[in-house]
């Protein structure tokens, strides 16, 4: 945590999967390790659409899906299994940090008046091991996880709390970076405006369509967020649009 903290004038929150990096669904034999260890079979998962969901989506959903009842007991088992199963399942399948994010968490980093913080749905042990298998974790000091909730507004909401505890007031005011339409959704719900970074799974088309505050095709450079975050004025909770 940085020593001065009503310096912090912009907060940057960021989605992990699809937006920081990509595993190459890497966490997907992990969720089938999981399944294993639950229901006694495995299943398959390869065609499965992750993304967006928080893990605890994903674990009730993997459960039911086997005839399970994905009651709250069986999904913590469920959750515990997996994060276990992460970390060699992540040495061993590839991905890579998506373009543009090294260069704009490295000027993001440098600047003593922004602060980056986590906003996942992955659990707080998942994000760790992934952020740590692509060298990105020194970038994050707090955040939000799957760990606080399975919808993505609540996990948004516990993030919000901890880095206005780390950073002060301006973390009730930030930009939620994500790729998917749980991601617009979530920061709408809260509050941020967000900027929906287009990919394959979710183009840009897609993502317009849901009016998130920027939608662009990569990452954009540190210095142009910081220069659109100061140029507009946060749309309060519940407005449309700005200045109205
Ligand atoms: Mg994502």
């Amino acid at each position: 945590m940085r020593a001065a903290t009503t310096l912090v004038r912009f907060v940057v929150y960021w989605d992990i999967d699809g937006t920081l990096l990509t595993t190459a669904r890497a966490g997907v034999p992990a969720l089938e390790d999981a399944a294993e260890t639950v229901v006694g079979r495995r299943p398959d998962l390869t065609a499965m659409h992750t993304a967006g969901m928080t893990d605890p989506m994903i674990a009730e959903a993997v459960l039911q899906a086997m005839g399970h009842p994905g009651d709250p007991a069986s999904c913590d088992l469920f959750l515990d299994a997996y994060t276990a199963a992460l970390p060699y399942r992540l040495r061993h399948k590839r991905g890579q940090v998506l373009p543009g994010i090294l260069d704009a968490l490295t000027y993001l980093a440098a600047r003593q008046d922004v602060a980056n913080v986590l906003l996942t749905g992955n659990m707080r042990s998942g994000a760790e091991a992934k952020l740590q298998s692509y060298g990105l974790a020194a970038f994050f000091a707090t955040g939000g996880f799957g760990d606080d909730g399975s919808d993505r507004s609540d996990i948004a909401r516990a993030a919000i709390g901890r880095a206005t505890e780390c950073y002060g007031r301006a973390a009730g005011s930030g930009v939620l970076v994500g790729d998917t339409p749980y991601d617009i959704a979530a920061g709408q719900t809260v509050g941020l405006r967000v900027l929906a970074v287009a990919s394959p799974s979710h183009d840009r088309r897609e993502l317009e369509a849901l009016e998130p505050w920027w939608v662009t095709d990569r990452m954009p450079p540190g210095a142009e967020l910081l220069e659109k975050m100061a140029q507009e004025t946060p749309t309060p909770v519940g407005r449309t649009s700005r200045g109205s």
